[in-house]
């Protein structure tokens, strides 16, 4: 079983794994990124047992159908796929999905508190996040994926109560932007929030306007060039290891 792999992309993939380890996003082996595949298989997803900062290249990433059918790559699945389906079923515009469990949007994500544009990288998100309280456990099925999707909409990104975020964009950079983004613009609120002083965002009606000004695709791409730079060099790992979660 060795069909072809993008590997250009899977090798950008591994560092949108590395950029999020950097910025964030560390959680052990936990959290995952992943890419639609462009001949229309199905979806590669980061192996699981390795963390986010270790994934090095095309050998780190597994090819399942929509179904979770493993079609291509010798590496254990994470139990949360149905995140990766479910999303690429709902959102043809979706070209790359993440998953992970940074510590301030996850905290934000116990809140009943909506997030507000703090500081500029809520405006980058091009919207508000969508909210996940169907459960706090895994979603490990093809309903509770569903489920995320639609909590997810036609937004970046969805805050998962008590669990994490999941994030997506219409390619590998935009996708790793928005989780970096979204860890960014929860923290800016807890600080503002932490100061006990009262506090604002940019107004919901005038979040397009800005965003349109402080974020077009030239700056997207020097954003995503300078993540890349700024990664050192990536670990030796085994090919297999013994852990699925
Ligand atoms: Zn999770």
């Amino acid at each position: 079983m060795n069909p072809s792999r993008p590997l250009a992309l899977l090798k950008e993939l591994a560092e949108g794994c590395r950029v999020l380890h950097a910025q964030g996003h560390a959680d052990m082996t936990l959290g995952h990124l992943s890419l639609r595949d462009p001949d229309g298989r199905g979806v590669w997803l980061k192996r699981s047992g390795i963390g986010l900062g270790e994934v090095r290249g095309a050998e780190d990433f597994v090819l399942l159908d929509f179904d979770g059918q493993v079609l291509a790559g010798g590496g254990r699945l994470h139990k949360e796929w149905p995140i990766h389906t479910a999303i690429l079923r709902a959102r043809p515009d979706v070209q790359a999905i993440g998953h992970s469990h940074p510590p301030h949007a996850t905290v934000f994500s116990a809140l009943d508190a909506e997030l507000l544009a703090v500081s500029n990288e809520a405006a980058y998100l091009g919207g508000p996040p969508g909210c996940f309280d169907a459960t706090t456990n895994l979603i490990d099925t093809p309903a509770l994926g569903e489920a995320l999707a639609q909590a997810l909409g036609g937004a970046s990104s969805v805050l998962m109560r008590n669990h994490g975020i999941a994030f997506v964009g219409s390619s590998i950079a935009e996708a790793v932007l928005m989780g970096v983004f979204l860890e960014r613009a929860c923290r800016s609120q807890l600080l503002a929030m932490a100061s006990g002083r009262p506090y604002g965002g940019t107004p919901l009606a005038q979040l397009a306007d800005k965003r349109a000004k402080i974020l077009d695709a030239a700056l997207q791409a020097n954003f995503w060039a300078f993540y890349r730079r700024d990664l050192g060099p990536v670990a030796d790992v085994p090919a297999e290891t013994p852990t699925t979660a």
